[in-house]
This record gives structure tokens, sequence and C-alpha cells, in this order.
């Protein structure tokens, strides 16, 4: 099944010029790249895109963290490519994160952890619409 999934290369990530080597797992997964931004998120644009995380009490840190340099998103197009890139991200927790993953290798800590994917078919559809519209992705 061919699906789209939502990404973004996080600031921790920018900050040491991590683009190309995370672009480079992503594209060697077999995921293709339809769209893709780098931007410097708003604080109401971060809050829009984590509102299902706004009564955790990490959230103001995850907010300030995430608005703190430039991101890049992308959308990816795939075999199940919602699961492919949760499984070569790694789990949240780089300490907790499989050998070869993204978020083993490049991540800091559990939250400047280098990439966010989406975890669903609904939350992709929300996150690729939340900053790319329709004209915006090709394929
Ligand atoms: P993900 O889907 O693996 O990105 O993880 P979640 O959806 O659970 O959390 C969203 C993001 O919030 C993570 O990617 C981290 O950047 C951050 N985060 C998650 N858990 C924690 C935590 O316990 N403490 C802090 N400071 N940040 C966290
Ligand atoms: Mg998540």
């Amino acid at each position: 099944m061919i699906q789209k999934t939502f990404s973004i290369i996080k600031p921790d990530a920018t900050a040491r010029n991590l683009e190309g080597k995370i672009l480079a797992r992503i594209q060697d997964a077999g995921l293709n790249v339809v769209a893709m931004k780098k931007i410097r998120m708003t604080k109401e644009q971060a809050e829009g895109f984590y509102y299902v995380h706004k009564e955790r009490p990490f959230f103001q840190s995850l907010i300030e963290f995430m608005t703190s340099g430039p991101v890049v998103c992308s959308v990816l197009e795939g075999e199940n490519a919602i699961e492919n890139y949760r499984a070569i991200m790694g789990a949240t927790n780089p300490a907790d994160a499989a050998e070869g993953t993204i978020r083993k290798e490049f991540a800091e800590n559990i939250e400047a952890n280098s990439v966010h994917g989406s975890d669903a078919p609904e939350t992709a559809q929300y996150e690729i619409n939340y900053f790319f519209n329709n004209l915006e992705i090709t394929g």
C-alpha cells in the first residue's frame, strides 16, 4: 500500500547540518520526498502542530525547542510509509532506539531527537495539510 507520511528534521539536527545525512537515510529506505520546505516555526504553529500533547508536562519545553531554529518539513511517499519511517527513526528516547536508526545515531536526548514522523494515517493527513497545500505536493 503506497502511503504518505509527514516528516520534520528538527532544530537540533539542522543546527548540526544533518539535513543531507538524514534525507539520505530516508531515500535509502525507499521513501520518496514528494514535498519539502525549510521554515522557522512560530510559537502558534508549533502549538497547533503538537496540540495533542498540550496537557503533557514537557509541552512548553517542546514548543521552545521546536521554535529554537529552522526545521525541514517534508512529505514522504512509499510502501507503508508511516510504519517504514517510524522504523528507521527509532524510539522517541535515543537511549531506547535500536542500532542503525536515525535517533540512535543523531538524537541528543528525548526532546532534541532530530526527527518527527507521523504515527497513523489520520495524524499524517492532519500534519501534511498543516504545512502543505495540494499544489506544493508532487506525485
Ligand atoms: P514521537 O512520536 O516519537 O516523536 O514522540 P511523542 O509523540 O510521544 O512526543 C513528541 C515529541 O515530544 C518527541 O519527539 C520529543 O521531541 C518530545 N518528547 C516526548 N517525550 C518527552 C519527554 O518525556 N520529555 C521531553 N522534554 N520531551 C519529550
Ligand atoms: Mg508522536
